[in-house]
């Protein structure tokens, strides 16, 4: 039993956090009172760990060896392919290890990675991932979701693959229905998605309408066979990009079906700012979903990295509050509610499209958790600090300690 004495908590509120094990046991003034092994916080910020609940591991680091593209998201997947043909298990291992373990130093130990299952890269990348979930199980917990990059229907032999994605043990179902070539066939793929969720027993993540044609809405079909599946709070839908170009009547009749039938939507401002618009003149679109009114309907929203230097983004390096304070200037959220709002889209939003229920600084949660040198969450959010400590079920797995520095405000 150890520890965190007099840390900050997000609310402002002066705390020790008692550790016994992998969990929290205690959290308030005075806990720490007759434990032996404590560590002074001297009155920082403590938060939850972060969670990267949308991220593409298979595909991180790649970008120096592709040919340029016209920075779509088409171009990308297209350009992509050659590089997927020459994946290796122990290639996509490497690359996602030293990812995650990037994730684990800024404070992330729970993520969610989507990966490619396709005919072009088969289950390598799922392999690959997965082995490098198992070398990094020490400092991160890694969730894999079988993503059919490529489609459903217009790649042949791609369910099969997702079967076997899902045998070999993939944690989520993936899907991409606007890729597919028509209406029918979109309608079709998030059927077979649902059907393997229900098979397999799994909870689906889909990739929805990333594309800036507001005449694209397969958001309302995965919302509608949620619904008539009784797969209530078991879906997320990411990007949902098409949703701010379309018109507001069908905007809000299907925030209304996501409210119902509990999906949670993952925004992608970062990825997603720098793919989307590319056509237009003037005022350009920047894809990012209507996230203030999924917000004020009450639909549990998350912001992902989704990409670190691939062929989709260049920039990017796991870092959760980069990804928020990108996405609080992409999506307006500047005042105080706002900013509590975006602390939540990385870690009780992500932790709730999860399902997880041992996360939080609370006791009975799992202690991973974070120290950072400055007093509140704004302030956070502001400076981009690195954290002191990180820790990951109750263990100490990461340390940034050029100098302890105070930031005051
Ligand atoms: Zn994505």
């Amino acid at each position: 039993m150890w520890a965190l004495q007099d840390a900050r908590l997000p609310d402002g509120a002066r705390a020790d956090i008692v550790v016994d094990g992998e969990l929290v046991t205690g959290v308030g003034p005075g806990a720490a009172d007759g434990v032996a092994d404590r560590v002074d916080a001297s009155g920082k910020l403590v938060l939850p760990a972060f969670i990267d609940g949308h991220v593409h591991l298979d595909k991180v680091l790649i970008r120096d060896e592709l040919r340029e593209h016209d920075g779509t998201l088409a171009g990308a997947i297209e350009a992509i392919h050659e590089r997927k043909r020459r994946y290796t298990v122990d290639d996509v291992r490497a690359r996602a290890s030293a990812m995650i373990a990037d994730s684990v130093r800024l404070g992330t130990t729970r993520l969610r990675s989507h990966v490619d299952v396709d005919t072009i890269g088969g289950l390598t990348p799922l392999e690959g991932v997965m082995a490098a979930a198992a070398d990094c199980a020490d400092i991160a917990d890694v969730r894999t979701t079988a993503f059919p990059q490529e489609g459903l229907l217009r790649d042949r032999g791609a369910y099969e693959l997702m079967e076997a994605a899902l045998e070999a043990g993939a944690d989520v179902v993936g899907g991409m229905p606007h890729w597919e070539l028509d209406e029918a066939s979109q309608r079709q793929h998030v059927r077979l998605c649902f059907d393997l969720a229900e098979r397999f027993n799994r909870d689906i993540d889909m990739h929805v309408d990333e594309t800036d044609d507001g005449g694209v809405r397969t958001l309302e079909m995965v919302a509608d066979e949620a619904l008539e599946r009784g797969y209530v709070g078991r879906v997320c839908a990411g990007h949902v990009c098409s949703l701010a170009a379309a018109d507001h009547d069908y905007a809000e009749r299907v925030i209304e079906k996501c409210r119902r039938a509990e999906i949670s939507i993952a925004a992608n401002p970062v990825t997603n700012l720098v793919l989307q618009g590319r056509g237009d003149r003037g005022l350009i679109r920047r894809g990012t979903t209507r996230i203030g009114e999924f917000r004020a309907a009450g639909v549990n929203v998350l912001f992902g990295q989704d990409c670190v230097k691939d062929g989709f983004y260049p920039f990017g390096r796991g870092s959760m509050l980069e990804v928020a304070l990108i996405s609080a200037h992409a999506a307006h959220l500047t005042n105080r509610s706002d900013l509590d709002f975006v602390l939540r889209a990385i870690s009780d939003g992500p932790a709730q499209a999860m399902r997880l229920t041992d996360y939080g600084l609370r006791p009975g949660a799992r202690a991973d958790f974070q120290l950072l040198p400055v007093l509140t969450w704004s302030e956070a959010l502001r400076l981009q600090p690195l954290p002191e400590k990180v820790w990951f079920r109750g263990r100490l797995v990461a340390e940034n300690s050029v100098r302890s520095v105070m930031y005051r405000r």
